[in-house]
């Protein structure tokens, strides 16, 4: 068996992982990351697209927000449709001044690849059996297999961002955690098709024939969404079903109609909200979806893992600088407080937007609910609030070098509503 050493052990190349490498990189902390998937998988992996503005902001201030500025979609607002007609919520309004910006999270994954390959870090992909020793003391260790050799990898701490159905988690005594959990009684049939979109804002509609997104990856691509059955047969839906149900579910009474364009993937995502408590044990650190799950609906669930990380590396530079475990102690209490609250705003949009199978007196709620945020000033602002983005962690922060932060917020002037497909200068 070979024999090696570093100071953090990442599992898992999504954004968590990669970011978590990179910050620690700035820092000087030695991590290796280790990925079953291949570099193409990786990189071509479509999922979510929405970036709240801190999560923009660390990207940016910390190197890897070039290709982010150039060609990230600034969004200053979002529209909610519903019976028959569509009302638009001014999320930088109602913030004071924060904005989204919408970018697929396989171009983050590429950026933050370039960049750790231009660092010389190391970052493994196609490892096979991982597995996870003596966690729960000062000297854990990774076992697994890559190219047919056995390695062993000796670290101060190991960093689990492998995703929901990764192996980390599992390393945590039951007895030591407890599961939050909630199922949903529909999943989302996603399509990403070749059609330059026809709004520049995402429209999220309640329909009495089910929950439809409208989403956007550039101004060529369009990311659609349909609530269907949570065991839905994804071969029971032909494109031209796709397209009639997006027509029924999108179009108002107001003239707006949906483009379409040759579907390039379509794929069917299960909607639950999950968190393990505490998200750490011994020098075992979750992070990202490793730790919880949101639905998809309040767009959180790569913001969560981004805050994850930030929290995590503060904690880690302090740790290896001086020994203090303060911040490393109170890791799992400090993201928790921040994914409690986009746990609570995922059920909630999830709640207000779906509909629920023979449940009328949930669908006078629902539209009482959709009422009361479009003509209630406070409610929108609730509502945009947790949309754009909660702090990265509590108290100050500090996203990068005076220097990086050259570009930070400068975007938030660039675009109006009125101007198509502003993108970053
Ligand atoms: C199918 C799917 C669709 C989604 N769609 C949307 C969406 O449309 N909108 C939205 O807002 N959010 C969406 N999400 C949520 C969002 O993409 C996640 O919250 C985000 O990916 C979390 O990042 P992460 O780095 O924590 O985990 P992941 O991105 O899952 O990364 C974990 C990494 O660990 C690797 N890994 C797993 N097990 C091992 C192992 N044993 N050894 C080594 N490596 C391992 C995986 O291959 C992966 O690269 C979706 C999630 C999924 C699973």
């Amino acid at each position: 068996m070979i024999r090696k050493r570093t100071q953090v052990g990442i599992v898992g190349a999504g954004p968590a992982g990669l970011l978590l490498g990179h910050l620690l990189h700035r820092q000087g902390i030695e991590t290796v990351i280790l990925e079953n998937r291949s570099r193409d998988y990786v990189e071509h992996r479509v999922r979510a697209g929405v970036l709240e503005q801190a999560s923009v902001d660390l990207l940016v201030a910390t190197g890897v927000g070039d290709r982010l500025l150039r060609e990230g979609l600034v969004h200053h607002g979002i529209e909610l449709r519903f019976g028959g007609r569509g009302y638009r919520l001014d999320l930088t309004k109602l913030s004071g001044g924060k904005s989204i910006v919408v970018y697929g999270q396989q171009e983050i994954v590429k950026d933050l690849i370039e960049a750790r390959i231009a660092a010389e870090g190391e970052l493994l992909f196609e490892v096979e059996s991982v597995t996870l020793h003596d966690v729960d003391t000062s000297s854990p260790r990774l076992r697994f297999r890559l190219n047919g050799e056995e390695i062993e990898l000796c670290c101060d701490v190991i960093a689990g961002c492998d995703g929901f159905h990764g192996v980390c988690r599992s390393a945590m005594p039951v007895e030591a955690c407890s599961i939050f959990e909630r199922a949903y009684p529909f999943a989302w049939l996603g399509i990403l098709a070749q059609a330059a979109p026809t709004r520049d804002e995402l429209i999220y509609a309640y329909h009495e024939r089910g929950f439809a997104l409208y989403s956007m990856r550039s101004p060529q691509i369009t990311r659609l969404y349909l609530q269907v059955a949570p065991d839905e047969d994804l071969a029971a839906w032909s494109d031209d079903r796709i397209w009639r149900e997006l027509h029924a579910r999108l179009e108002t009474d107001e003239g707006w109609s949906l483009r379409e364009g040759p579907i390039l993937e379509k794929g069917v995502t299960g909607m639950r909200s999950f968190v393990v408590e505490p998200i750490q044990y011994g020098r075992l650190f979750l992070a990202g979806d490793a730790a919880h799950i949101v639905p998809p609906t309040g767009a959180k669930g790569m913001n969560l893992a981004i805050a994850d990380v930030y929290v995590l590396s503060r904690a880690l530079r302090a740790f290896f600088a001086s020994g203090e475990t303060d911040l490393l102690d109170a890791y799992s209490e400090t993201c928790l407080q921040r994914v409690w609250r986009a746990e609570h705003f995922s059920w909630w949009m999830t709640s207000m937007l779906h509909r629920f199978p023979d449940d009328p007196f949930q669908q006078k709620l629902q539209r009482s609910q959709l009422d009361y945020v479009v003509n209630s000033p406070v409610a929108a602002a609730s509502l945009a609030e947790n949309y754009v983005g909660l702090p990265l962690s509590p108290g100050p922060e500090t996203l990068g070098d005076a220097h990086d932060a050259r570009s930070l917020f400068s975007y938030q002037r660039q675009s109006t509503r009125d101007e198509a497909w502003v993108v970053f200068k």
